[in-house]
């Protein structure tokens, strides 16, 4: 994806596309799995802590990325792949590695439906697979 397209999808949600949001947002849209601020922090060194904090609170606001919640207590966000357009039961799964600690996306794997008992509603929806990823499996099998 290009620039052009990433400030057609800001200014869909009506976020001002200025250079710097682009330039984090394309980042985003680079990572195939789960960040946290201190990831886009190390991956954008030339930009302020503060904006790349204000800009992400933004492109959640409105959207644009999940927040993910893997129990680990840490903030973790991905890239909606649907540009803002999410209904909550679209959202994906996630697989959270005991091991390293990294959370991917499982985005093939939308949230099952659940049937809420009347009068209950949803807010928030999070559908975390624990266990050991495929990387860190590897790994111990060498040793
Ligand atoms: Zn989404
Ligand atoms: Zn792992
Ligand atoms: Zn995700």
């Amino acid at each position: 994806m290009h620039t052009e397209q990433y400030s057609i999808i800001l200014e869909e949600v009506g976020i001002r596309p200025t250079a710097t949001r682009l330039l984090i947002y394309g980042t985003i849209a680079g990572l195939t799995d789960t960040f946290s601020l201190g990831n886009l922090e190390d991956l954008l060194p030339s930009i302020d802590k503060s904006v790349i904090f204000r800009t992400l609170t933004l492109f959640h606001e409105h959207h644009l990325i999940h927040g993910v919640d893997d129990g680990s207590g840490s903030h973790k966000y991905c890239l909606c792949h649907n540009h803002g357009h999410c209904l909550n039961e679209e959202a994906h799964c996630h697989f959270y590695c005991e091991h390293c600690q990294k959370t991917y996306c499982l985005d093939k794997d939308s949230i099952p439906p659940i049937r809420l008992p009347e009068g209950f509603v949803a807010k928030k929806v999070s559908y975390v697979v624990k266990g050991i990823c495929s990387e860190c499996a590897r790994k111990s099998r060498k040793q």
